[in-house]
């Protein structure tokens, strides 16, 4: 099987020791006549923009989860199948548990400058309503481990489609689930119908105190839309992974507003020892013929 690598010049040593430990079958190059390849391993920053010419490949596998990148380029018509591993979803959880720890226990209430802030007996977990934007892989299980800690979580999803353990509502009941949610976890791919999602009015609906994490992309609320409700006190703080320009530019407001923490993009990678065997599994699938895993849907965007 012979695969072409398209993805930053760092990728490459990154990635070559695992993927070729994981199908060792399989010859994977930088380079060479396109019609020699099977299928295409990719992420942004590799050299592809034209896929036509690529017309024997099965299968283009991101790298990445989000492929709001790629899954625009009107030459690509082969099967596209975004990043789905158990390395990333659990950094994801993690992630997502971590920083609303950071918010339900207002461990930023505390300082060393000698006020004792007693006297305020903070609420449970089973006191604080979680709300989780995106109920697909990376949301179900950050989903799944806030509600093991205790948290009532409410997902949302474009379909509202079921999920054990969770109640989910679908988007058009977003409204009344931001209206309750105390932690808000936003896990949404970047497409037309999730881009400034979250507008003045919807921000204004969170209750007093709310906050938001964002891991999923910038794209889901303006900067300047943001800005001004944190000025409001309504969200009062976002933690944001994801920006419309990465890096962030030194100069962003995002960086110097008090109620901003800025990570960057750092919520989830994707490691490639947990990664590879499933792109191994997907291009053994492609070759043989058999379903794919993960797969795009165009016109929905993700
Ligand atoms: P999935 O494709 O598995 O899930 C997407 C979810 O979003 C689905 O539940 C889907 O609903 C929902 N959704 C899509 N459009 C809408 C909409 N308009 N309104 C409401 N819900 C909507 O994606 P993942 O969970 O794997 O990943 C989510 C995103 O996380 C990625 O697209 C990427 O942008 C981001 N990400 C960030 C990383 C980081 O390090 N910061 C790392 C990896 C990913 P339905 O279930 O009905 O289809």
């Amino acid at each position: 099987m012979k695969v072409r690598f398209s993805a930053s010049a760092a990728s490459w040593d990154e990635w070559t020791p695992a993927l070729c430990a994981a199908l060792p079958e399989m010859s994977l190059e930088q380079d060479g006549p396109p019609e020699i390849f099977d299928a295409i391993i990719y992420a942004p920053g590799g050299d592809i923009s034209d896929f036509t010419p690529y017309r024997n490949v099965r299968l283009v596998q991101s790298l990445w989860a989000g492929v709001e990148r790629i899954v625009t380029n009107g030459t690509l018509t082969q099967p596209l199948a975004r990043m789905v591993d158990p390395g990333l979803t659990q950094g994801m959880s993690e992630y997502c548990t971590g920083w609303a720890m950071r918010a339900h226990l207002g461990m930023d209430h505390y300082a060393q400058d000698g006020i004792w802030r007693n006297g305020q007996t903070p609420p449970l977990a089973q006191e604080r309503q979680v709300a989780v934007l995106g109920m697909g892989e990376l949301g179900r299980a950050a989903a799944h481990m806030l509600a093991g800690l205790g948290f009532p979580v409410t997902g949302v999803s474009a379909s509202g489609g079921a999920v054990p353990g969770v109640e989910v509502r679908p988007i058009d009941q977003l409204d009344q689930v931001l209206g309750r949610a105390q932690i808000l976890i936003c896990l949404l791919p970047d497409t037309p119908r999730t881009r400034n999602l979250l507008d003045a009015h919807r921000l204004a609906l969170l209750p007093q105190g709310a906050w938001i994490i964002n891991p999923g992309r910038g794209t889901l609320i303006e900067d300047h839309v943001l800005l001004h409700a944190l000025d409001q006190g309504r969200p009062a703080h976002a933690v944001l992974d994801v920006f419309r320009s990465e890096p962030l530019p030194p100069e962003h407001a995002f960086w110097h507003h008090p109620a901003v923490t800025v990570t960057p993009h750092i919520a989830a990678a994707t490691r490639p020892a947990t990664a590879a065997p499933v792109v191994a599994e997907n291009l053994r699938r492609a070759l043989a013929g058999l379903p794919l895993l993960h797969l795009v849907d165009r016109t929905r965007g993700y």
